[in-house]
């Protein structure tokens, strides 16, 4: 996995289509809740502009399902972007059509546009070949910046990069690659891996491939009662997920096998439902019935920073607890802590791993953190994100 990217081609007066994730979250009256992946985004059409390039942006938004739906239009999006970047965003009315293709025509060096929401055309999600030939026109030069899409083959990000070279990484996406090589192809060993969340069904990928890669795996969350259960011990009415427990035993066997340290939790914190906020911190072996082990306990915390301490890189995917609730947040933001504290390469990613490091105040300390929760999910369990493939080799 090792590609071109926009500081490697010329863009002076080329049609720059850039492909972003703008798919930004709304507050119920239409206005931008969370800017992040606008922001995101900037670097790479800075780059651009510097570079002489005539910038075509395009985006998802939302599901608009193959038609024209104004609450989808990119308009909020094109009205910040302009504020940001201090210079206008035009807003073309679609993404393709002999109107839009004007529009990007008369673009001079400098200038930039925002096509409309691709998911107003069916063939966006279907990677259809006729829209994929029209994205097509509208650019000299593919950049693709939009990792959170890149494991959907769509026609905005692999359809239109079959049709067009140079096609590239932009910034965003070229860190993306980078910090996942370096934590998870070639890291410096030994590698950490902190494992966690709900459910093992999920991740089953996941620990296969990371038994296969790192040194040792740290397990919490209410994954680790499934293995608890796995072993013949009590979990009182912690989540487990019966259906899964040879997988936790054959996961034990395959660390055991390849020399793997697989460190579970050795306390926890428990209550009988994950909107009590009555609490107990027990040994693992001592949840009583009724209640459940919604966090990691002191002595687990100290357990897993030790082992951090031992770690030249960290991948973390899935918190130790119910992070959501104040009352089980503290395994999984002490671990953040100490992850934040380490000099270990450290790279992190999933939709509520990414919640719960921002909620720890510590995102600015860890070495990388995916913009892309399922796409850095598929890239952990070894799959090649067909919007990466297409993309030029470097
Ligand atoms: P990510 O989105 O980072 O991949 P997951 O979706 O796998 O993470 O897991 C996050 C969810 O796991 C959170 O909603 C959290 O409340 C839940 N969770 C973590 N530990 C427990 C637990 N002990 N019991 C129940 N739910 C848990
Ligand atoms: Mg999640």
């Amino acid at each position: 996995m090792n590609k071109l990217t926009i500081d490697q081609i010329d863009l002076a007066g080329k049609r720059v289509f850039i492909r972003v994730d703008f798919n930004v979250p709304m507050t119920e009256n239409g206005t931008i809740r969370e800017e992040t992946r606008i922001t995101a985004a900037i670097p790479t059409i800075r780059r651009a502009l510097e570079k002489g390039g005539r910038i075509i942006l395009a985006s998802h938004f939302g599901r608009p399902e193959g038609k024209i739906m104004p609450e989808y239009s990119l308009r909020p999006v094109a009205e910040r972007l302009s504020q940001l970047l201090g210079q206008p965003v035009a807003l073309a009315p679609d993404c393709i059509g002999d109107a839009v293709e004007q529009m990007v025509n008369a673009l001079q060096p400098g200038q930039i546009i925002l096509l409309e929401n691709v998911r107003f055309h069916a063939g966006e999600t279907k990677n259809n070949p006729q829209l994929a030939d029209a994205f097509a026109r509208l650019a000299d030069v593919v950049v693709n910046d939009a990792f959170g899409a890149a494991h959907r083959a769509h026609a905005s990000n692999v359809g239109i990069a079959q049709r067009v070279t140079p096609a590239v990484a932009g910034l965003l996406m070229a860190d993306e690659i980078n910090y996942f090589n370096r934590a998870v192809r070639h890291p410096q060993r030994p590698v950490a891996a902190i494992l966690g969340g709900s459910k093992v069904s999920t991740k089953i990928a996941v620990i296969e491939r990371l038994l296969a890669q790192v040194d040792m795996i740290l397990l919490g969350g209410a994954m680790a009662f499934t293995f608890f259960k796995a072993r013949g011990q009590t979990v009182g009415s912690s989540l487990v997920e019966d259906e899964m427990l040879q997988v936790a035993r054959d996961a034990e066997e395959q660390a055991r096998a390849r020399g793997v340290k697989l460190l579970l939790p050795v306390d926890a914190v428990i209550a009988t439902s994950p909107s009590s906020t009555t609490t107990q911190i027990v040994s693992i072996d001592a949840i009583p019935e009724g209640w459940m082990g919604l966090d990691i306990g002191p002595a687990t915390i100290q357990l897993f920073q030790q082992a951090l301490q031992t770690a030249a890189t960290i991948v973390w995917n899935g918190p130790m607890g119910v992070f959501e609730k104040p009352a089980f947040a503290n395994g999984t933001l002490a671990l953040a802590e100490a992850v934040a504290q380490c000099s270990a390469l450290s790279v992190a990613g999933g939709g509520d791993t990414d919640a719960a490091l921002r909620q720890a105040g510590v995102a600015d300390r860890i070495s990388f953190i995916s913009t892309g929760g399922g796409a850095f999910m598929e890239l952990l369990e070894g799959k090649e994100l067909p919007g990466i493939a297409v993309l030029n080799d470097a």
